[in-house]
């Protein structure tokens, strides 16, 4: 039985980070493959060290000096050399560091050296193989991870009795040219890794104790979750809640292998479980969550007898499509319809694409809202019980939240609402106290 742990930012800060992974690792033996991050903040006035390699090549790029910064990169690694009384060159990889900048060498590497001395220098500590994430993650000339060939390239290391630690984040090209992976990517690696070895689990370890019921911006000391399938977690993740990096789901669960978020800063609590299917107790809490997300806007059109008018919804999507603006959401009635769409895709010119719809569609009314919040309602538990839609409508009705458009997906684990967003706030923190306290 083998468990990937992945550690990330927060939890590879400092020194003292670098001993609660030493606790935590060497409490399993099943914990045998270890992702780390790049060293990240330790309080809010520090700094990620992919942030600072990102902002030397951008003083190169514009002929200003990054000694400074490259110097903040380096006390950040010595405090923890020092402290944890590790023998290790910097001054070397550092001089590295200064050569790739300077003669402006594969950008990609230069990004990926955070991940790099993070987990040369873990390894180090729990005397552990370093395996070089350029050596065993590989990528295809278009991009696309290849898991066969990572998979021929890491199983040999598995022979080695003693842990592994592989850097998040990075990759290599056939040509061995190393390649970084989107921000945020180690959780990608970890994953990549967990269905190569046929993990028993994906643990990823930050600095909360799982996913949250709701976002604790809004609610104050919000619950936890306790299991959440990954169809859940993926409409939690649109509306905002940020847990995983999107792509990391995949290669685990095609292989049906349960994610566990867990904590660094508490590594006794149990984290969140992320699964493929999860029964629906009738002992859980009715809802997985609640989360949100703000800037929609909608454009409603009217026109008598329009649901029985052929193409005429086709003919208002291909407007959407010429445009390039994809459609959130989508609600018709006798006379009329409306859709959503993310503020962000419009180009200012939403005046001009209703303009068109009115035109081409023949209709009698084209009006555009611009300040809809969706408030979304998750949870699996929602196909088996009784009046939950009934529940949040009231929740809402009867504290004057007008609701203005309503949508439940076809496999009822998640109620969609769209309100003003003024009304943000107090409708989340409405059905949090209506469905979790
Ligand atoms: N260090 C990289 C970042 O800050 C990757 C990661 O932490 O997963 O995005």
């Amino acid at each position: 039985m083998i468990k990937v742990c992945k550690f990330g930012g927060s939890s590879v800060a400092n020194a003292k980070q670098f001993q609660k992974i030493k606790n935590i690792v060497n409490s399993e033996d099943a914990r045998k493959i270890i992702v780390a991050s790049a060293l990240g903040k330790a309080d809010k006035n520090d700094h990620k060290v992919t942030d600072l390699l990102y902002l030397c090549l951008a003083h190169k790029k514009y002929g200003m000096s990054y000694e400074d910064i490259l110097q903040v990169i380096k006390d950040k690694h010595q405090n923890v050399i020092n402290e944890l009384k590790i023998s290790f060159d910097l001054d070397k990889e550092i001089a590295g560091i200064h050569d790739l900048l300077e003669n402006k060498k594969n950008s990609d590497e230069i990004i990926s050296r955070g991940e790099y001395l993070s987990s040369k220098l873990l390894a180090l500590y729990l005397d552990a193989l370093f395996v070089d994430a350029k050596d065993v993650i590989c990528f295809d000339y278009d991009g696309n991870l290849n898991i066969e060939k990572t998979k021929e390239k890491f199983l040999p290391y598995l022979e080695n009795n003693k842990k592994i630690v592989v850097p998040g984040f990075y990759g290599s090209l056939p040509n061995g040219i190393i390649k970084t992976m989107t921000r945020g990517g180690s959780d990608i690696t970890g994953s990549l890794l967990a269905n190569i070895v046929d993990a028993s689990v994906y643990e990823n370890w930050t600095d909360v104790s799982g996913v949250y019921v709701a976002d604790p911006k809004v609610i104050k000391d919000p619950k936890q979750v306790a299991i959440i399938t990954y169809a859940e977690l993926r409409e939690m993740s649109y509306m905002g809640a940020n847990v995983l990096h999107e792509e990391s789901i995949l290669p685990v669960k095609e292989k049906n292998i349960p994610i566990n978020i867990r904590n660094t800063n508490s590594p006794d609590d149990k984290g969140t479980m992320i699964v493929s299917t999860a029964e629906d107790d009738p002992n859980d809490l009715a809802i997985t969550g609640v989360t949100g997300k703000k800037d929609f806007e909608v454009i409603s059109v009217a026109k008598l007898n329009s649901a029985s008018e052929l193409g005429f919804l086709s003919k208002a999507l291909n407007i959407f499509d010429n445009y390039g603006i994809p459609i959130v959401l989508m609600t018709t009635g006798i006379d009329s319809f409306s859709l959503v769409i993310d503020k962000k895709e419009l180009k200012n010119n939403i005046y001009e694409l209703a303009n068109e719809i009115k035109i081409k569609l023949n209709a009698e009314d084209v009006s555009v809202y611009d300040n809809l919040s969706l408030i979304c309602v998750v949870g699996r538990g929602m196909r088996s019980r009784k009046g939950m839609a009934g529940k949040i409508f009231s929740l809402l009705g009867e504290n004057n939240i007008n609701i203005k458009t309503i949508a439940q997906g076809a496999d009822e684990i998640s109620i969609i609402v769209g309100i003003d967003e003024s009304d943000f706030n107090k409708a989340i923190t409405l059905i949090y106290e209506g469905f979790i306290k």
